[in-house]
């Protein structure tokens, strides 16, 4: 304490009053009752009103608030106990705005040592305190900055002891705050100790370290990655006193890389190990190729060393039979024209060994971002090639065999004919028994003569009709025909067989219009063929019904029996050249086996369709259908 020099001692007392009165600092005394007795130049400035308007009055009225009881009590007891009272205040000016002052309060004592009166001095601090206030608010932002960042931020003092340690932390390590500040920090794992050190020390050192991929130890024991940045703490005087570090979580990131990588890994031994090659290229906008990639595959391809072909499609189109690159650039500038569109070229190279192998390559464009990207691949189908060129060499074989087979056949049954109607002719002479000197033995036999040369004309003219419809040689000839009157001129030729057999015989036909285009011979034998399996097939008391009608574009026709029925294994077959559901010697049903094949060549010349339904011992309904509108009619 620094009391008043005690006047008496001092030359001129004016001396003291004219410092207290040019005081930069506001100075106001009172007496031992608190009221105002002086107030300096710098007071009244301070605080706007003259010693005039406050002599008499307490200095409450300086005061922003009235101050509370604990605080007048303290100043109070402080002064009067002989002591100095220092604080800080809000007070108001006169205007009624608030500032903040540094305030100090002292006795003032007379000669004898009593307290005569108090003094204080008021310092505006105002501005001080804004930019404490300001530096506080910044700090809690920057607190709460940390606290609530998605980052991990931890803080450590030199010696790696945490000193900060924010949410994220907690999360992301498991350890809570209260467990860690203060203790070496915790999720250096021993193995990464002496990294974790030379770290601290380039820190240390005023380093600061950013994207730094380490491994951590969490709570539980378990393994992070994360991507750590770290940077030097200074302290007021620019002294290291720490190192702040945060950390991202790339734990997830780095399982994708290694799926990733694996991924990539698996599709490289697959592509090793298929006998395929993947090749992709980036084509500019003038058409230049950027880059290009060939897998390793396309050297097995080419039967070359590994490595040949490399990247380079100028290397893979060396392989290439020339007369094919043509075609093989145009196809490709057509795909990079049409993004999105499947190209492929099949085409022959000259492998390691210089022997020719066919290839087949296909590939789809994607535009983006003004460049195209092509992808493909290429594959061996030099086994399907050679297969399908000795398929193709089979089927002209066959074409041509074929061919020779009916022209034989035609042939054959020209020659046979001639001397069959010579037997028949003769025979039929013979049965006449004109000279009456065969008995009844004899023209038994020529009755048979006579009538299997019949059955073999018959099979004879089959066999001719069938092989000039393969051969193309039979023709169409559509005229208008009634299919009423065509059934009226079956019935008298049917007629003797329906009455042997006791058969009945219906045509049925629905709506008035029957007429039909079609080659009449053709319908005619169609019909015959088919009604006399429906008479041959049915036992004795049957019936038989023919069916006609128009369905949509078609006019349909059905021949129905009670006969002995199909099995459906046969059912396709019958259709077929010498098939029989009975094909044994000892069949009971005379036949060639080849009328229902005429009989499907002559519907299907009129661009029709056949086929049959049937259950076994309850009979068979053969339809067929004829367009009305196709190119023949
Ligand atoms: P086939 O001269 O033997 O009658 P088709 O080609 O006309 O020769 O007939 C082939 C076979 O189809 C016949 O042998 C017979 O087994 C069977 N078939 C044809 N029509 C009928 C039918 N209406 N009822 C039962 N079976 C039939």
């Amino acid at each position: 304490m620094n009391p008043l020099p005690n006047c008496e001692n001092i030359d001129n007392f004016n001396i003291w009053s004219e410092i207290v009165k040019q005081s930069v600092d506001s100075i106001v005394i009172t007496d031992t009752n608190y009221v105002i007795t002086y107030m300096n130049e710098a007071s009244e400035e301070l605080f706007g009103w003259s010693f005039e308007e406050l002599k008499g009055k307490k200095p409450d009225v300086f005061n922003a608030e009235p101050l509370s009881e604990d605080v007048q009590k303290e100043i109070y007891d402080t002064v009067a106990s002989g002591n100095i009272y220092k604080g800080e205040l809000l007070n108001k000016r006169k205007d009624g705005t608030y500032f903040y002052i540094q305030i100090k309060v002292s006795p003032i004592y007379d000669n004898k040592g009593n307290i005569i009166a108090y003094m204080s001095s008021q310092r505006d601090i105002t501005n001080q305190k804004q930019i404490e206030e300001k530096l506080q608010q910044e700090k809690n932002f920057l607190q709460k900055l940390i606290q609530t960042s998605p980052v991990a931020i931890h803080g450590t003092d030199t010696s790696s002891n945490v000193i900060i340690w924010n949410e994220s932390s907690e999360k992301i390590f498991g350890w809570s705050s209260e467990e860690v500040i203060g203790e070496f920090l915790p999720t250096v794992p021993e193995e990464g100790i002496d990294e974790h050190l030379t770290l601290r020390k380039r820190v240390l050192s005023g380093e600061t370290i950013t994207g730094y991929e380490v491994c951590r130890l969490r709570k539980d024991g378990s393994y992070l990655y994360g991507s750590l940045s770290v940077s030097p703490m200074y302290d007021q005087r620019g002294n290291i006193f720490g190192i702040l570090a945060n950390m991202e979580d790339i734990t997830e990131k780095k399982q994708y890389e290694y799926n990733l990588k694996d991924a990539l890994n698996q599709l490289e031994s697959i592509h090793f190990n298929l006998p395929i090659s993947v090749w992709s290229a980036t084509v500019d906008e003038n058409g230049d190729f950027i880059d290009s990639y060939i897998s390793e595959g396309v050297n097995e391809l080419l039967a070359l060393p590994a490595n040949t072909i490399g990247n380079d499609f100028e290397n893979f189109f060396s392989r290439v039979v020339p007369n094919y690159l043509p075609k093989i650039m145009d196809k490709f500038r057509e795909g990079i024209e049409r993004p999105g569109k499947i190209m492929s070229f099949e085409y022959e190279v000259v492998d390691g060994n210089g022997e020719i192998r066919w290839l087949s390559s296909s590939g789809r464009a994607h535009k983006k971002d003004g460049k195209t990207k092509v992808y493909g691949s290429t594959v061996d189908i030099s086994k399907n090639k050679n297969a399908e060129n000795s398929l193709i060499k089979a089927k002209i074989l066959a074409e041509n065999s074929n061919r020779a087979k009916t022209e034989f056949l035609a042939n054959v049954s020209h020659e046979l004919r001639t001397p069959l109607n010579a037997i028949i002719g003769f025979s039929q002479i013979l049965s006449t028994n004109k000279s009456g000197n065969m008995n009844d033995k004899e023209s038994k036999y020529v009755s048979n003569i006579l009538k299997s040369g019949k059955h073999l004309l018959e099979m004879i003219n089959d066999i001719l009709d069938l092989s000039k419809i393969q051969a193309g040689k039979e023709e169409l000839e559509i005229e208008n025909v009634d299919f009423a009157e065509l059934c009226e001129d079956i019935k008298p030729v049917i007629d003797p067989f329906i009455i042997t057999k006791n058969l009945s015989f219906e045509c049925i036909l629905d709506g008035t219009d029957t007429n039909i285009k079609v080659d009449k011979t053709k319908m005619v034998h169609i019909m015959h063929n088919l009604v006399g399996n429906a008479i041959k097939f049915t036992p004795e008391n049957g019936s038989i019904v023919i069916n006609a009608k128009r369905v949509g574009v078609y006019f349909q026709i059905s021949v129905k029996d009670t006969g002995i029925g199909i099995p459906k294994d046969s059912q396709k077959d019958i259709f077929n050249i010498f098939k029989q559901v009975d094909s044994s010697t000892t069949r009971k049903y005379e036949g060639t086996g080849l009328g229902l094949a005429l009989v499907k060549s002559y519907v299907e010349m009129h661009d029709g369709d056949i086929w049959v339904e049937s259950e076994v011992g309850k009979g068979s309904t053969f339809t067929f259908v004829i367009p009305q509108n196709n190119h023949n009619n």
